[in-house]
């Protein structure tokens, strides 16, 4: 066994969560190095190629958009932390999204970047609710930034604020979909992050997708001096007196770092470690992805750049125990951003998310697998397709329709790891980022702050905490 190289600390992922980490040390002149078992960086936020096309994972829309000028915010955060200019992540806001409930979406409330455009639907559709939610607003504008709150039931806190139940699954759904880890509740704590993220901020977008980000974070590691080995999995902790001593990669060298920060999960840290997982639920998707040979405004579909639905009136967010739930998810039009006078994608596209039954996709012979995806690519579409306005005539969509791809929760699982495709990681998370192991931490998904934005913040906050104050 080879053991010859020795860091100050050693980083497992290269995602947002791991890079930003990565950034911060190496700016501090820690000698960090991230190890990343897959050839491309960005985990779950990644992008992959087809037939010369970029596809991204991940990215539907960053959330906590500000505009520029707007102090004490998470985006305001990570640029500065992380010593970028506002202007290198090309961001550009929404046009407009909305959550509509009923069988064909006969509730809905619109929302963009301006909470006074919600707060209107509210006063429209649920008027007598409105203080309600102006309370709810500025109770969530009180939580500190931190997410280490403990408020119990978002439902339940919720309900002290708003007494309509199908306004409280309305507000819930975009928030639940976007970063809950918990079935049918979500942390409060979580949900103030979530409802500041998504309604008190807003949704933005790079024109070319969440590769501009990865370029600067990738451009900011290398300058500041960090290393990263690609195609270099960490395959197991070696531990002795309560610490790591060292990480066994997938060739087998072994490499030393006297601290370490995992930002691939609960459970799969402690499976480096020999530790059996959990049998906890966890929630996967799958994702549908149509690229159109024209703008979705053509289509009759130009207003909407993101549309959470849910065809009941309480909305249900469980792991299904068939290979997908389609009575809800979400549509996302990359097109539909302001993305500038005469600046647009080349093509179109449509891509719809539903959650998943991971325990229903694994294991299925190559065949049926794919048959399967191709059935339920069809059920996922059109149950996104009764919340749309009819297109301008019947095959309208097929006949723009010039390539698509789907996943699944095994597709997730396959590309980074995360246990059972859970794309928010374990119900249970460890917000402080500590483990049993006196030099081992944890950022990312498990330690409990999601998606784009969440998961830069949790790199940069573990690291500041346990790496550069000790
Ligand atoms: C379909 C989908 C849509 C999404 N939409 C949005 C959205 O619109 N807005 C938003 O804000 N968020 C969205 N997210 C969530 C967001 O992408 C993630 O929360 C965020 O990227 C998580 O980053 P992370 O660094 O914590 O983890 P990850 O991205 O999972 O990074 C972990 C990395 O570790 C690597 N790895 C795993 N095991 C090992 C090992 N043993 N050794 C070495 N490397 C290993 C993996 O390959 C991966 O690169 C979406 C995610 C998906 C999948």
């Amino acid at each position: 066994m080879n053991s010859g190289s020795k860091y100050d600390v050693a980083i497992i992922g290269a995602g947002l969560s791991g890079l930003a980490a990565g950034i911060r040390l190496a700016h501090f002149g820690k000698r960090v190095c991230i190890f990343e078992r897959h050839n491309a960086v960005g985990g779950l936020n990644g992008f992959y190629s087809i037939g010369g096309r970029k596809y991204d994972v991940g990215l539907h829309a960053v959330t906590n958009y500000v505009p520029p000028g707007v102090k004490g915010t998470p985006l305001g955060k990570i640029l500065r932390q992380l010593r970028i200019d506002r202007e290198e992540f090309q961001l550009c806001p929404q046009k407009g999204s909305r959550v509509s409930f009923g069988p064909a979406g006969e509730r809905t409330l619109r929302f963009t970047n301006d909470v006074a455009v919600l707060e209107s639907e509210v006063d429209r559709l649920f008027g007598s609710q409105v203080d309600g939610f102006r309370r709810l607003a500025d109770a969530v504008r009180a939580v500190p930034l931190s997410g280490d709150a403990a408020l119990g039931s978002a439902r339940a806190f919720v309900g002290t604020f708003i007494g309509d139940p199908v306004l409280v699954n309305m507000l819930l759904c975009p928030l639940m979909f976007y970063g809950s880890a918990r079935e049918d509740d979500m942390d409060a704590g979580q949900f103030a992050i979530m409802f500041r993220a998504l309604y008190l901020e807003g949704f933005a977008r790079p024109l070319e997708g969440v590769r501009v980000m990865m370029r600067v974070l990738l451009e900011k590691f290398r300058q500041a001096g960090g290393e990263r080995r690609m195609k270099c999995g960490v395959r197991e902790l070696r531990v002795e007196g309560g610490r790591v001593t060292g990480l066994v990669l997938d060739s087998g060298e072994e490499v030393a770092a006297d601290q370490v920060l995992s930002t691939i999960g609960l459970a799969e840290t402690g499976a480096l470690r020999g530790i059996p997982p959990d049998s906890r639920p966890r929630l996967g998707y799958v994702e549908t992805i149509s690229v159109l040979n024209r703008q979705p405004s053509e289509l009759g579909w130009g207003e909407d750049t993101i549309v959470f639905f849910n065809e009941g009136e309480r909305f249900e967010y469980r792991n299904p125990s068939g290979q997908v739930d389609t009575r809800s998810g979400i549509i996302c039009f990359p097109n539909n951003f302001e993305y500038g006078e005469g600046r647009l994608l080349p093509e179109g596209v449509f891509r719809v998310t539903c959650l998943a039954g991971y325990g229903a996709w694994v294991g299925l012979p190559e065949e049926r697998y794919r048959s399967d995806k191709l059935r339920v690519f069809d059920e996922v579409q059109n149950s996104a397709l009764r919340f749309l306005p009819a297109p301008p005539e019947p095959g309208a969509l097929a006949a723009a329709t010039v390539a698509t791809d789907m996943f699944t929760p095994t597709t997730v699982e396959r590309y980074t790891g995360h246990l059972r495709g859970a794309i928010y990681g374990s119900p249970v998370k460890c917000p402080d980022g500590r483990t049993e192991l006196s030099n081992l931490f944890l950022c990312g998904t498990d330690q409990g702050m999601l998606g784009i934005v969440g998961a830069m913040l949790s790199g940069i906050s573990i690291a500041n905490q346990h790496i550069l104050r000790s």
